[in-house]
């Protein structure tokens, strides 16, 4: 088969009417889109691709491939996408595909081809047998584009039938025997039940683990579980360059030119060719012309001569080294140089050396950073494709909590985890939803995780997790959907709940996190924070470090403890790490004292002195 001669066409352009009138196309579905899979199992198969779109024209767009709409407006059923392919298609075959049929058939061009050839037809049909019954799906069918006049033909006249116009046509059919190929997702519990990525429940989850307590939990698992559970949000927008920064990338980034475009020079100095430099002798070239960055010299130096160039310059031509200016002398337009001083080839950027066009200079998931700036501007890209900010709802629970401008009463305190939990939204680059403090009162927490849950993406709450706490705030949280209650072999945090809620048809990725203050923010970066970034999009696991420990560390082996550190710069110049002083879990003034936190693993027993031990920065944490 000639893959060179079929375009394919995913068809996206319908109503979605049995799905409520969605974009079909556009519903997730393993991971992305509907139309996503289905473009991508055309894409090897033909020579381009293109979707045919009447809505979201935007989104559709973000596949990077032509996005064509139908040209008989009011209509949107396949055969008005089928005749705008035709008109467009470049390439002497059309395929095309529904946007609903996520499992079509790898070799759906080769068989369609094959047997359009074979009965010399003008178009090939897909048809299946089910219990006897011959089944044609007409969708998947292979066209000559030049019928592309009779179809629109038969539609001018008010013709809707999909093989209505077959009878001015040739038309082959060709017999697939896996039927389940063709399936098409017309439902949402279709969606639901035939996506290979949909949401699993914990139970599934937490049956993949060799052994499973929730009451003694080790932090690895517990962090395996909350990895596999969640799933990204799929939903990205376009942001211009500087609105980027901090955001996750939704494409990868692919250089449309060299960067830079020419050979250029690294330094101020002498463009020449190296071959002109005796090995073991001085040399003496004339300079003709000069050379600034920005513009080209149409100079071309023969034999003995050279042109002063400034840094950046275009290289003039035949020319492949630079002699820097301090390392010549000059006079009368001469410049003599001394044997030895540059080898052939030294101080010349090529084209294309910091990014050839055609590579992807920066990968979908990406967190952009200043760097990530720059690049992108080096290419010229104005607007960025990133994943649309992540809302995350967060409060605090307990009647003993005071908001700051209230009078503290005997025996409460107040809230600090809703600034400490602000933070660390903040930095991630979430949206938050600040919902202050929630009384221990089970209608005042079903209301405040509903409302909760019908606006955010995920919810953070911290306090009324642990076994001392009133019942129906885990309670609560269980009703409301599948979740979780965690004793973790850990120190401090040990509670946890996890897992995710419903609510009037929306739902949210929960997080119980404990009430002490220090247990909440140990919490939130070896648990919360990963997760929140993987529903982002972004892929940025914890780096630990590690430092050497001036002094001992009790701790028992079997659990992880996570102590407060400052980490700072010994004597020989290497990293060493001291304990801060209180390391109780309520005490927030050493978490503030510290620079970074230690992580003393299950397995590890108490640390000696000028032994190292893993070590998790505060700074560059985001
Ligand atoms: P709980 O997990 O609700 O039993 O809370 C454990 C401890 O953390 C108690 O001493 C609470 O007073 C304290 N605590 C809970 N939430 C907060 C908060 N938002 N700010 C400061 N302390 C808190
Ligand atoms: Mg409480």
């Amino acid at each position: 088969m000639n893959t060179a001669s079929i375009s394919g066409l995913v068809l996206a352009g319908g109503r979605g009417t049995r799905m409520g009138h969605v974009d079909k196309g556009l519903q997730a579905f393993g991971g992305s889109t509907m139309a996503a899979h289905v473009l991508e199992r055309l894409r090897p198969q033909v020579a381009k691709v293109a979707i045919n779109a009447n809505q979201n024209l935007d989104a559709y767009g973000a596949f990077g491939v032509p996005v064509w709409p139908d040209d008989t407006p009011g209509f949107a059923g396949p055969l008005a996408g089928l005749e705008a392919g035709l008109r467009r298609c470049e390439t002497p075959f059309l395929l095309t595909a529904p946007c609903d049929s996520p499992f079509l058939p790898a070799d759906l061009a080769a068989r369609l081809y094959a047997g359009l050839q074979e009965a010399d037809a003008d178009l090939a049909l897909a048809v299946t047998e089910e219990n006897g019954l011959r089944q044609p799906h007409p969708v998947f069918c292979l066209v000559k584009a030049d019928k592309a006049e009779v179809l629109s033909r038969y539609l001018a006249a008010g013709g809707r039938r999909m093989d209505g116009w077959y009878p001015q046509l040739k038309v082959a059919e060709v017999l697939f025997e896996d039927a389940a190929a063709f399936r098409n997702i017309n439902t949402r519990d279709e969606l639901q039940s035939l996506d290979p990525a949909r949401p699993a429940r914990l139970a599934d989850v937490v049956s993949c683990l060799s052994s499973y307590d929730p009451d003694a939990l080790p932090v690895r698992d517990a962090q395996k579980i909350i990895r596999d559970f969640v799933a990204p949000v799929r939903s990205t927008e376009q942001v211009a360059l500087r609105a980027a920064l901090g955001r996750v990338l939704a494409a990868d980034i692919v250089s449309t030119i060299n960067v830079p475009a020419h050979d250029n020079s690294a330094m101020d100095g002498f463009a020449l060719r190296g071959a002109d430099l005796p090995a073991d002798a001085p040399a003496r070239l004339r300079v003709i012309d000069t050379v600034y960055a920005g513009r080209a010299s149409s100079a071309v130096p023969g034999p003995g001569e050279c042109v002063r160039i400034m840094t950046g310059g275009v290289m003039p031509a035949g020319c492949d080294s630079v002699v820097p200016q301090e390392f010549v002398t000059e006079a009368d337009g001469i410049v003599s140089i001394a044997a030895g001083t540059i080898r052939p080839g030294d101080n010349r950027r090529f084209a294309g050396e910091d990014l050839k066009a055609g590579s992807a200079a920066l990968r979908k998931g990406k967190i952009v950073r200043p760097a990530d700036l720059g690049l992108l501007a080096s290419l010229g890209v104005a607007e960025v494709p990133v994943q649309r900010r992540l809302r995350v709802a967060f409060f605090s629970t307990g009647d003993e909590l005071r908001s700051i401008g209230q009078p503290l009463d005997e025996g409460c305190v107040y809230d600090s985890n809703r600034y400490t939990i602000y933070g660390m939204l903040t930095r991630l680059g979430c949206e938050i939803i600040d919902m202050g403090v929630v009384r221990d009162d089970p209608q005042a927490l079903e209301n405040a995780l509903r409302e909760a849950c019908e606006n955010a993406d995920a919810i953070i709450t911290s306090g009324g997790v642990s076994v001392g706490a009133a019942d129906y705030t885990k309670q609560i949280m269980a009703r409301l959907g599948d979740v979780t209650f965690w004793k973790i072999g850990m120190r401090p945090g040990r509670p946890l709940a996890f897992g995710r809620i419903q609510s009037n048809g929306s739902s949210a990725f929960l997080f119980g996190l404990p009430g002490n203050p220090v247990a909440v923010m140990v919490s939130f970066y070896f648990f919360a924070r990963e997760a929140l970034l993987r529903m982002m999009g972004a892929e940025a696991p914890l780096e630990l470090v590690k430092a050497r420990s001036v002094a001992g560390i009790r701790k028992k082996p079997g659990r992880t403890e996570y102590q407060r550190g400052v980490l700072s710069r010994g004597e020989d110049g290497l990293p060493e790490l001291r304990i801060t002083g209180s390391q109780g879990s309520g005490i927030l003034r050493s978490m503030s004292e510290a620079n970074c936190m230690v992580v003393l693993h299950d397995e590890q027993g108490s640390v000696q002195a000028g032994e190292m031990v893993d070590v998790l920065l505060f700074e560059g944490l985001i």
